[in-house]
């Protein structure tokens, strides 16, 4: 097994688990068989109790671990099925370690960072390379170089790259090199800097990958190779993506990224063959049609709160030959506004997932207006939650109802808390996670868009479509349409007599691929182009 890792210079956000993704999707594409994994220097056991303000999307896997958003695009880019052993945290580290002092592990040892701490680190690689066994195992590091959390994730790797020999392993440093313009030149030395402190701790990079938002020329190439003793060809350029992020495999292959990292390897593979790859961007990149679709949030100003949701309306789009023209709105001011002020003129309204109780009243609002004014719309999670509460003040006349997560005292808790969450009192993996089934009533358009029986999700929830109301909603027009086998818990909810009204209790958007777009996006994406044809005729 070959080992890649990949580290980060100069400023963070700069696309390094878009270049690790994509050089997994090289990879690929070289018949390689490559497994992803995520470090992230951080306390938090895992990102599931962070706010999406400090941290994105939390991504959710099969086997319900809550992990960083960049899992989402390890799994969007490649073929792999990441788990729970894919993201380690600090928090992780340290709550083993400490489990390990307590239980008498340690044999009266002095605990510390190095050996323990790294040995913990390293132990993770082993389990990944045991479990998962693959032909490369790329592991990017959060955070930049530099940091102080970081460092015993790099005391680690070093080791660990003596351990197992440096013909194994590469360091891909991507790093930042500024355009300054009253100089009107791309600036080396911050990177020239970051690669000394890898050298420091007695790392040193085999591949510089340089964000940039001009061409890296010859002349900065060369500074570069020699200030951080890296070959002229393995210093590479990786310009912003003009249209997607699809667009990132293209972009390195250009600069022979992949090339570079199997000669760095030694390992022996064909040149890819990346027509599918590129056919793929073709049909996001220049479709035919376009349609809009409105995002009604709570953390909408933020591009990383809904990133898969995005990434699904994507491909969703593409499967349809339609650009799909993301409105991000604020539910708050369809509470300060009207709805109408806000979502009129859109072909289709999607409701994404959250907590807590601000903008509640303006997602409801959303709801109604979709349902009323015949527009399709796609709850997601919260968003089956918003649909079903909306429904019964609306069409059931309980105008009161709510879930228990908003008002604890609501006269008819359509939306209450799951019978196995009555005693959690835990914040952290509590919820009900991970891949559970759907069985999908006949007849039904869930049944139609997915063309079978039973369907397999991902879940992140605490409270559940409350099962009393059911048969009132059957009769008012809201039908269950999909349920956990055992048919007690509400999967799915769909209004028949709607042209798409389809609200769902799991997540599907962590399940779409740019090859493979999810089955609800994709009706959901072809009722809102259909409604914007309607709308225009
Ligand atoms: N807050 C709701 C619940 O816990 C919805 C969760 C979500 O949208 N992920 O059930």
């Amino acid at each position: 097994m070959k080992y890649l890792f990949v580290t980060g210079g100069v400023v963070s956000s700069l696309g390094k688990g878009l270049a690790a993704a994509a050089l997994g999707t090289l990879l690929e594409h070289r018949g390689l068989k490559v497994v992803l994994q995520k470090f992230d220097p951080y306390l938090n056991v895992d990102p599931g109790t962070m706010s999406p303000f400090q941290h994105g999307e939390v991504y959710v896997l099969d086997d319900g671990a809550e992990t960083d958003l960049d899992l989402g695009h390890y799994e969007r880019f490649t073929s792999c099925n990441l788990s729970k052993l894919n993201n380690l945290t600090s928090g992780q580290v340290y709550e083993s370690v400490i489990r390990k002092e307590r239980h008498g592990d340690y044999l009266g040892a002095t605990v510390q960072v190095i050996p323990h701490v790294t040995d913990e680190i390293k132990g993770r690689i082993r389990q990944v390379t045991n479990e998962m066994p693959a032909d490369v195992l790329i592991t990017e590091i959060g955070g930049t170089t530099g940091d102080i959390e970081g460092l015993p994730f790099l005391e680690a790797l070093r080791q660990f790259q003596d351990e197992v020999g440096s013909e194994n392993v590469a360091f891909i440093h991507v790093t930042l090199v500024p355009f300054i313009k009253a100089a009107g030149e791309l600036k080396t030395k911050p990177t020239q800097q970051s690669v000394a402190k890898l050298r420091e701790i007695g790392i040193a990079p085999k591949i510089i990958v340089c964000r940039a938002e001009h061409p890296v020329e010859a002349d900065v190439r060369h500074k570069l190779s020699m200030f951080c003793n890296v070959p002229r060809e393995n210093v590479i350029q990786f310009l912003d993506v003009e249209h997607s992020i699809y667009e990132a495999p293209l972009k390195l292959h250009e600069e022979n990224f992949d090339g570079i990292v199997c000669r760095a390897l030694g390992l022996e593979t064909p040149e890819p063959d990346l027509s599918d790859w590129r056919a793929t961007v073709e049909r996001i990149i220049h479709p035919t049609h376009h349609t809009r679709i409105a995002v009604v949030g709570k953390y909408i100003e933020l591009q990383d709160a809904y990133k898969s949701i995005y990434e699904s309306l994507t491909h969703a789009g593409a499967a349809n030959d339609c650009r799909v023209e993301i409105e991000k709105i604020d539910a708050e001011e369809i509470e300060r506004d009207g709805a109408e002020a806000h979502l009129a003129g859109m072909d289709g309204i999607l409701i994404p997932g959250g907590f807590g109780e601000r903008g509640i009243e303006g997602k409801i609002a959303a709801a109604r207006y979709a349902r009323e004014q015949g527009i399709p719309y796609f709850g997601l999670c919260l968003g089956m939650q918003i649909a079903t509460i909306e429904f019964a003040r609306h069409v059931c006349g309980l105008e009161k109802a709510n879930s228990v997560e908003f008002d604890p005292d609501t006269p008819d808790p359509v939306i209450c808390l799951l019978e196995e969450q009555r005693d959690v009192t835990d914040k952290g993996a509590s919820m009900r996670l991970g891949t559970w089934e759907t069985r999908l009533a006949e007849g039904s358009r869930a049944r139609e868009l997915y063309g079978k029986a039973s369907v397999n999700e991902r879940h992140r929830h605490r409270y559940e479509f409350n099962d009393a109301y059911k048969a009132r909603f059957r009769e008012a027009g809201l039908l269950v349409s999909g349920t956990s086998p055992d048919g007690t818990l509400a999967e799915i909810v769909e209004i028949p007599d709607h042209p798409f009204f389809l609200a769902v209790q799991f997540h599907p958007e962590f399940q779409s691929r740019p090859r493979q777009p999810h089955a609800l996006f994709r009706g959901f994406v072809a009722a809102s182009l259909e409604q914007g044809q309607r709308r225009q005729a």
